[in-house]
């Protein structure tokens, strides 16, 4: 499977990682859409928010677990930050790898474009 974030997973490509364990990873965006901008993913290859099962409960309960810990350590959780996953094209999603983005350091609008 030809899969971009699979491939950061096994150090093929690679990435600024930020947090690692056995069921996820944590790495800055390569296009950083804020000041701060990382992404939080399950190591185990998940296309979109629809494929989810209810045995995936465990590993993606983590993702916003890790979020908020780098968040901390970043110094931008008394602030605020954004947590988005994209669904899909109507909902932005490029990499067909479950992601969790996490937006901060400056102030987010309402509603999302
Ligand atoms: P999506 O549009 O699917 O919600 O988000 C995909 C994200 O992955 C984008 O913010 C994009 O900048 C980021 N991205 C795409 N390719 C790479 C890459 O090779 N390395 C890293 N670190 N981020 C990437
Ligand atoms: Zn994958």
């Amino acid at each position: 499977m030809d899969c971009l974030f699979c491939k950061l997973v096994k150090g093929e490509i690679p990435a600024t990682i930020l947090y690692q364990d056995d069921d996820v990873i944590a790495f800055e965006d390569i296009m950083p859409q804020a000041p701060t901008h990382f992404l939080v993913i399950p190591k185990r290859h998940i296309s979109t928010l629809n494929d989810l099962t209810d045995d995936d409960s465990p590993i993606v309960g983590k993702l916003p677990i890790v979020a908020a810990k780098i968040a901390k350590e970043k110094g931008i959780s008394d602030a605020g930050y954004r947590v988005t996953m994209n669904c899909n094209e109507m909902g932005g999603q490029t990499v067909y790898h479950i992601h969790m983005h996490v937006l901060g350091g400056r102030a987010m609008t309402w509603p999302p474009g």
